[in-house]
């Protein structure tokens, strides 16, 4: 297999190509609209620029954020700095990066849409603006809108989620996230280098797409960010539930999916930047040892069990009920009151906390964590009666 046709110049079509052309395959990476401005908070975890330093070395235009805060629904706010800072892309300059690179390594970009895709015959058949094109094998990153289906089927409504944001031009230097009430999702503001991407998103079916836009206005209202110029964005992303990420086919003789398409995304945060990475790359070593029928199992291996668990947990973490009052509260509020809860909530941003060991870390400092909050109840002066400023701490139960 020689020949590689990608479908999307994304995160995940981009590197895959990059790092099978560096090892002499010839590489058409199709892309409808090579780099453009894609709806995305941009940000990519520590893990991200860990397994991919050139995205912090590069000279691009990036945002560096050390420093978080999280909101209740109850409007209960904690801040913290992060163990590693998120870099924040505009996702032009991200998509850009990535598909030069590529290009550089030997990959050909055209700019088409791929209509459709055959994998049945002794060779891929793909048509692109009324052209047919043909390929030893085809990999699909054509992203969570992606039609093309040899073989398998297309994500479901309960395996996406809707959303809604903001390119507004103003500076920034903190990530913001807040919870809602009851709401499966949350609202997040990302700082870029010269704007903000201010966006919500909620299991698909949900809320309409006038209420998840009420909830952002109010948002950005209470936040008080300077509207001018606002441009409102919309997209899907896929949020896999645990049945989709177990089952679902992403692999065939002669054809695989990557990032979005093959619906790796975190399933509680949205981060998808790593993932589609991570995919694209897998898949470009699998393919070079030439097993591309070991890529399902290396991403198993890699993340996708990982990202199962936390399918599983998802829900009860945005809508469920710890010691009276919402998860996401509590979760806020113990930010404030126990260091060691902090410690554990900067590595699950920085990436460097996965899911399947978080419960059993919780678990293991549950004792160090009620201590703190002893502590620091009592050496806390009796609240006054006004709600607390942001930063400031809120009565626990
Ligand atoms: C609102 C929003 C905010 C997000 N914020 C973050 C974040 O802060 N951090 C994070 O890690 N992840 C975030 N994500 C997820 C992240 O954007 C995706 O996981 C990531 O872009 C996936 O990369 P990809 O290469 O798989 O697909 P994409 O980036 O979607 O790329 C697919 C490419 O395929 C092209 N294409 C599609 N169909 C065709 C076709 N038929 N023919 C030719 N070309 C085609 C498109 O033009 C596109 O360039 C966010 C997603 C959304 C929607």
């Amino acid at each position: 297999m020689r020949d590689i046709a990608i479908v999307g110049g994304g995160p995940a079509g981009s590197l895959c190509g990059e790092r099978l052309a560096s090892q002499g395959f010839h590489v058409t990476i199709f892309d409808e609209r090579l780099a453009w401005e894609k709806p995305c908070g941009g940000g990519l975890t520590h893990k991200a620029i860990q397994a991919y330093p050139f995205l912090l070395d590069a000279p691009q235009p990036k945002k560096i954020v050390r420093t978080a805060e999280l909101i209740s629904g109850g409007g209960h706010r904690a801040r913290f700095d992060m163990s590693h800072p998120i870099v924040i892309y505009a996702r032009k300059v991200l998509n850009g990066l990535l598909l030069d690179r590529a290009v550089a390594a030997g990959c050909t970009a055209v700019r088409s849409r791929v209509t459709n895709v055959e994998t049945d015959g002794p060779q891929v058949r793909l048509t692109a603006a009324g052209e047919e094109f043909c390929s030893d094998f085809v990999v699909l990153a054509a992203g969570a809108r992606n039609q093309l289906l040899p073989e398998t089927t297309a994500l479901g409504k309960l395996d996406l989620e809707l959303t809604l944001g903001y390119f507004i031009p103003t500076e920034e230097d903190i990530i913001k996230v807040k919870f809602l009430r009851e709401f499966e999702g949350y609202i997040w503001s990302f700082p870029r280098a010269d704007h903000l991407s201010v966006g919500i998103c909620a299991k698909m079916g949900q809320s309409s797409s006038q209420q998840l836009r009420r909830y952002l206005d109010d948002f950005v209202r209470a936040e008080k960010i300077p509207m001018e110029g606002a441009r409102l964005y919309s997209h899907v992303l896929p949020s896999p539930s645990e049945h989709t990420i177990q089952r679902r086919r992403i692999a065939g003789a002669n054809w695989a999916m990557a990032g979005d398409a093959a619906a790796c995304v975190d399933p509680i945060t949205g981060e998808g930047l790593f993932y589609a990475l991570k995919s694209g790359d897998l898949l470009s070593q699998a393919l070079i040892e030439g097993q591309p029928q070991a890529y399902p199992e290396r991403l198993r291996a890699a993340f996708s069990a990982d990202l199962e668990f936390a399918a599983r947990f998802a829900r009860k973490l945005f809508c469920g009920n710890f010691l009276g009052g919402a998860i996401t509260t509590r979760m806020v509020q113990l930010l404030n009151y126990s260091p060691a809860f902090r410690d554990l909530i900067r590595d699950v941003f920085s990436g460097s906390q996965d899911y399947r060991s978080l419960k059993r870390r919780l678990w293991d400092q549950l004792g160090i964590t009620f201590v703190e909050i002893l502590h620091s109840v009592m050496s806390t002066p009796i609240a006054s009666p006004s709600p607390h400023p942001a930063g400031g701490r809120d009565p626990l139960p």
